[in-house]
């Protein structure tokens, strides 16, 4: 498997394909394995099936173009990879569960921390109004941004910063996704979440045990917190 993928690239690329068509066949059998766990999971999460638009965004999002070049030919399994710096591009099936769970509708404004490679801000992008997103390592935060720009996702601002303090001056947020796991949920985050509005963040102690939680608040302001799924996120870092 892992030869076959850069050369079903090269053979489509001298037919005479855009070399981003020759991903397609790969980013659909990455699809088609998200599906197939999100069945066996149904019970943990609830979720027998992610909704349509957000299968359409991971069929759509060139996943190919967030990983580092030597990681290429990997980018369609379904599994982190390395974006350097000690961080991850996180699992398909994770990055679909989590955007299934936050519930993004069009008109939507969001908050992501943890930007990484950016990839989980340009899903969102497909499916949000806007998307604000966080990273702490400024490398990582430049990149994203270059790349995202480059993408062409309009709807997308990153910067660099601490997301455990938040964005206020875009919230409150319909949705916020917190891509690496804290030890609580950040207070300043759940001030910044929207009434009616979702979170979905991991928790739990570095190389512990962690869970994926959907945090909801209702239109009078009260809290109710599910636990969906054992995970293993990278660590949030910053100061507090
Ligand atoms: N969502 C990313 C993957 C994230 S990995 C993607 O789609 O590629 C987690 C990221 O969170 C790392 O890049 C890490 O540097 C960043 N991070 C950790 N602590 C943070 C903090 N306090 N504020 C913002 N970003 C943080």
């Amino acid at each position: 498997m892992r030869i076959l993928a850069p050369a079903i690239a090269l053979a489509l690329a001298s037919a005479g394909l855009r070399a981003d068509d020759a991903f397609t066949p790969l980013r659909e059998a990455m699809v088609r394995e998200i599906a197939a766990m999100s069945a066996v999971t149904r019970d943990e999460t609830g979720r027998a099936e992610f909704a349509a638009p957000v299968m359409a965004a991971m069929a759509r999002v060139p996943r190919h173009r967030f990983v580092p070049p030597d990681e290429t030919p990997y980018a369609y399994e379904n599994r982190p990879l390395p974006i350097g710096h000690g961080q991850t591009i996180s699992q398909p099936y994770i990055v679909a569960l989590m955007t299934d769970l936050a519930q993004v509708e069009p008109s939507d404004v969001v908050l992501e921390i943890g930007t990484g490679s950016g990839y989980q801000a340009a899903i969102l992008a497909e499916l949000a109004q806007a998307v604000y997103t966080m990273e702490i390592i400024e490398p990582l935060a430049i990149q994203a941004g270059e790349r995202i720009t480059r993408l062409g996702y309009a709807n997308v601002q990153a910067r660099l910063g601490d997301g455990y303090y938040g964005w206020p001056e875009h919230g409150p947020y319909d949705a916020i996704l917190v891509t690496a796991a804290a030890s609580h949920v950040p207070p300043p985050l759940i001030a910044q979440l929207k009434a009616g509005g979702r979170m979905v963040i991991p928790v739990g102690a570095p190389f512990m045990t962690q869970y994926l939680l959907l945090i909801e608040k209702a239109n009078d302001g009260s809290l109710s917190t599910r636990q969906v799924l054992p995970v293993r996120f990278v660590p949030l870092l910053g100061g507090r």
